[in-house]
C-alpha cells in the first residue's frame, strides 16, 4: 500500500468528508479527463498510424454491484504513470490550493478547485482504475479507497485506454448516492456537463424490440450531442435553431431579440455565441441576479456563470464563450484573475456594441424593443464608473422627443436643433407626465424640441456628457436662460417670497404661456436630483427652489391687487399648483386656502343670484369671471 502525497491526502480528506452539494461534476471530470487522453493518442495517431482507433467513451452501469465505469481508449496510462498522476494533486491547483488552505471553509475550497480525479471520491468508496499505455503490452491496476492510500498491480486488459471504475456508496442519511447508478440520471448529466466532448460518449441502454412479445434488447447510444451549435459555420446554423437552443438552455419562454456571434482568433482565441433576451429576468434588478455567460473549454463546461466575461451593465445578455486556451481544471480564483478571460471580456464588449449600433441603423423597430427592455442596463452603464462608458455608449442612448412623439438618439436631436442651441431635457416619472409640465409650453411655442428624461439616471448622463456635438444639456426647469425681467414688479416679488417664507425664490419667466407658476431649481442640484437623492437615502442635498412666475397671466396680475388673507390663499394655491405640476405632495396649508377661495367664489355668486339666473349660461361665465376679479378690489 502506498500512502497519498500528503497535499493529496488533505484535498481527499477535504472532498470526502465535506458536504460538497455539487457531487455530481465527478462525472464532468473523468469524461473530460478521458477526452483529453483520446486527444493526447489522436495527436500520437497522426505520426503513428498503429495508434488510430475508433475513439469513443463509454460509460457502464451495474445497479447490482453499484458500479459505474467510464471507459476511454485514449493514451492510457503506465504503471509509474499512474502512480504520479493519480497520486499526487494536479500540479495546476497545487499552488493556490497551498496559498488558500486552511483560510476559507472546505466546501468552498472544492468550490474554488477543479478536484479533477479526486471528485470520484465524493460518489465512490472505492474507485478502481485500469489502464494499458498506448503501445505497451502490460494493464496495470490502480486501486483505492481514498482514506489511506493506493495500491498498483498488473492487470488484464485487451486494448490500450483506461477504465475508471467507481463503486458507488451506500446511501446514508438523505444522502442519494444510488442515483448515479441510473441511466436517466446519467444521460442527464452528461447532457448537461458534456454535451459538447468532441468524442461520442455512448452507454448501453434498454430498447423495446418491434416484436409482439415485448422483449427488450439494448443499444450503445450516444448520449452527447458533439458539435456544439456555436461551432457550426454560420451558414449551417438557421435563425431557428438558435433560437431553439437558447429557449432550451436558458429556459426561457420567449424567443431572443437577437442573437450574436463571435469569433476570434489569435492571441487568445475563442468562439462565443451571445443572447438578448426579450426582456429581463424577474430578479434582474436585484441582489440575487448573477450574471455571466459559460465559459467552455473545447466543450466541457467550466463555469456555468462566468461573470467577469460581460461588463455589469450588460448584465442581461446571455450565451457562451468557448475557449481552448483555459486549463479545465483552473480554480475559479485564477480564472478570475486570468488575462486571457479579461482579453474575451473586452472583445465581447466591442462585439455586443457594435452589433447594438448595427441594429439601430438597420433595424431599428428590433433595436427600440432591445432598448426598452434594457434601457435601465445600459444607461446606468453609461452613468457608472464615472462615466468610463459614457462616449461607448452615448449614441445608443434613446430619449422620447416632445416633438416627434417618438424615441430619438442624441445625433436626431442635435441634428435637428440650432447651431449652439442646447439640448433641451425635461424630468419626470413618466412621458405622460412630463408632457403636461408647464415649462414645455416656452420650448413648444418656440418649436424648440425637448426630450423626456423617465430615468432616475438619465439627468446624471447629462450632466457627465455635459453636450452632444456642441450642443449643451439644459434642463428646462433649471430657469437658466430665461429672458424675462422682473422690472417694476420688484414689490410682488417681494411679497410673494415673504409669504413663501424661505421655501422658494421667486423670478419671473417666459417660458410659462397658459399657466401662471411652475417650479425650477437654481444651481448645480436640481428638482429630480434632490428627489433621487433623497430616494436613496437621504443625503440631505436639497435643490434651491425658484417660483417662476407668469408676469403676463391674469392670475400674476390680478395678485398684484390682492391683501391679506386672499393674497396669502392664492400665493399658496400657486405654489401647491407648481408642487403638484411637478409631482410634489401638496402642503397642509393648499386645501384649507383652496376652500376658502372656492367659499368667497360661491358667496359672490349667492350675493347676486337675480342677475346670473336672467341670463344663460354664457353670461353666467362672464359674470363668474369678473367676480373672480371682483374679492380682488374687495380687499384693497
Ligand atoms: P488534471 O486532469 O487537471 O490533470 P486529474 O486529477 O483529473 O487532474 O488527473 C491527473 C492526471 O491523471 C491527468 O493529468 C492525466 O495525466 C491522468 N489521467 C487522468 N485520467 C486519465 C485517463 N482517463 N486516461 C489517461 N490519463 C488520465
Amino acid at each position: 500500500m502506498k500512502e497519498f502525497k500528503a497535499e493529496s491526502k488533505k484535498l481527499l480528506d477535504l472532498v470526502v468528508n465535506s458536504i460538497y452539494t455539487n457531487r455530481e461534476i465527478f462525472l464532468r471530470e473523468l469524461i473530460s479527463n478521458a477526452s483529453d487522453a483520446i486527444d493526447k493518442r489522436r495527436f500520437m495517431s497522426l505520426t503513428d498510424s498503429a495508434l488510430a482507433a475508433d475513439f469513443c467513451i463509454e460509460i457502464e452501469t451495474d445497479a447490482a454491484a453499484r458500479t459505474i465505469t467510464i471507459t476511454d481508449n485514449g493514451v492510457g496510462m503506465n504503471a509509474e504513470e499512474l502512480e504520479n498522476n493519480l497520486g499526487v494533486i494536479a500540479a495546476s491547483g497545487t499552488e493556490a490550493f497551498k496559498k488558500e488552505r486552511g483560510k476559507t471553509d472546505a466546501e468552498q475550497l472544492i468550490g474554488q478547485f477543479g478536484v479533477g480525479f479526486y471528485s470520484a471520491f465524493m460518489v465512490a468508496e472505492k474507485v478502481v482504475v485500469i489502464s494499458k499505455k498506448a503501445g505497451d503490452t502490460t494493464a496495470y491496476k490502480w486501486e483505492s479507497d481514498g482514506a489511506s492510500g493506493f495500491e498498483i498491480a498488473e492487470a488484464e486488459r485487451a486494448d490500450a485506454g483506461t477504465s475508471v471504475i467507481l463503486t458507488v456508496k451506500q446511501d446514508a442519511d438523505g444522502e442519494n448516492y444510488s442515483c448515479y447508478l441510473d441511466k436517466h440520471h446519467i444521460r442527464t448529466l452528461v447532457k448537461k456537463y458534456s454535451d459538447y466532448i468532441r468524442y461520442p460518449i455512448k452507454m448501453l441502454e434498454e430498447k423495446r424490440t418491434d416484436g409482439a412479445d415485448g422483449a427488450k434488447a439494448e443499444e450503445l447510444i450516444t448520449l452527447n450531442s458533439m458539435t456544439p451549435v456555436w461551432k457550426k459555420s454560420k451558414s449551417e446554423l438557421k435563425d431557428k435553431e438558435l433560437d431553439e437552443f437558447y429557449t432550451h438552455t436558458y429556459r426561457d419562454w420567449n424567443e431572443p431579440i437577437a442573437h450574436i456571434s463571435a469569433r476570434m482568433e489569435g492571441a487568445v482565441e475563442y468562439t462565443a455565441l451571445l443572447f438578448v433576451p426579450s426582456e429581463p429576468s424577474y430578479d434582474y434588478y436585484t441582489k440575487d441576479y448573477k450574471r455571466g455567460l459559460q465559459l467552455y473549454c473545447n466543450g466541457v463546461l467550466i463555469m456555468d456563470k462566468c461573470a467577469e466575461l460581460i461588463p455589469e451593465y450588460l448584465g442581461f445578455i446571455r450565451g457562451v464563450v468557448d475557449t481552448p486556451d483555459l486549463a479545465l481544471n483552473i480554480s475559479r480564483e485564477m480564472l478570475q484573475r486570468d488575462r486571457r478571460l479579461a482579453a474575451i471580456a473586452s472583445g465581447l464588449e466591442k462585439k455586443i456594441l457594435s452589433e447594438f449600433a448595427k441594429m439601430l441603423k438597420n433595424d431599428r423597430e428590433k433595436y427600440e424593443k432591445l432598448f426598452v427592455a434594457f434601457s435601465k442596463a445600459i444607461k446606468y452603464g453609461a452613468y457608472d464608473n464615472f462615466g468610463a462608458n459614457k462616449d461607448k455608449l452615448k449614441d445608443l442612448l434613446l430619449y422620447y422627443s416632445d416633438k416627434e412623439k417618438k424615441l430619438v438618439t442624441l445625433k436626431e436631436y442635435s441634428e435637428k436643433a440650432a447651431k449652439d442651441s442646447p439640448v433641451l431635457y425635461a424630468c419626470g416619472e413618466t412621458t405622460e407626465k412630463i408632457s403636461m409640465l408647464p415649462q414645455l409650453e416656452g420650448a413648444r411655442s418656440a418649436g424648440n424640441d425637448v426630450l423626456y428624461f423617465t430615468d432616475a439616471v438619465d439627468e446624471f448622463i447629462a450632466r457627465m456628457l455635459e453636450s452632444y456635438d456642441g450642443h449643451k444639456f439644459e434642463n428646462i426647469a433649471s430657469g437658466k436662460a430665461d429672458a424675462a425681467s422682473a422690472e417694476g414688479h420688484e414689490e410682488l416679488i417681494k411679497r410673494i417670497e415673504a409669504k413663501l417664507g424661505g421655501k422658494a425664490v421667486v423670478c419671473p419667466t417666459d417660458k410659462l404661456k397658459s399657466y401662471p407658476v411652475c417650479l425650477a431649481a437654481k444651481g448645480e442640484v436640481s428638482l429630480e436630483m434632490e428627489r433621487i437623492m433623497a430616494a436613496m437615502g437621504g443625503s440631505g442635498i436639497k435643490a434651491e427652489r425658484v417660483l417662476q412666475i407668469n408676469l403676463d397671466h391674469a392670475v400674476i396680475k390680478g395678485l398684484e391687487n390682492l391683501r391679506g388673507e386672499k393674497f396669502d390663499d392664492t400665493v399658496t394655491v400657486l405654489y401647491n399648483e407648481a408642487l403638484i405640476a411637478e409631482g410634489y405632495k401638496t402642503e397642509p396649508e393648499f386645501l384649507p386656502a383652496v376652500n376658502r377661495l372656492l367659499a368667497s367664489v360661491v358667496e359672490e355668486k349667492r350675493k347676486a343670484p337675480s342677475a346670473k339666473k336672467a341670463s344663460g349660461a354664457k353670461k353666467t361665465d362672464t359674470a363668474a369671471e369678473s367676480e373672480n376679479a371682483r374679492p380682488l378690489d374687495e380687499n384693497k
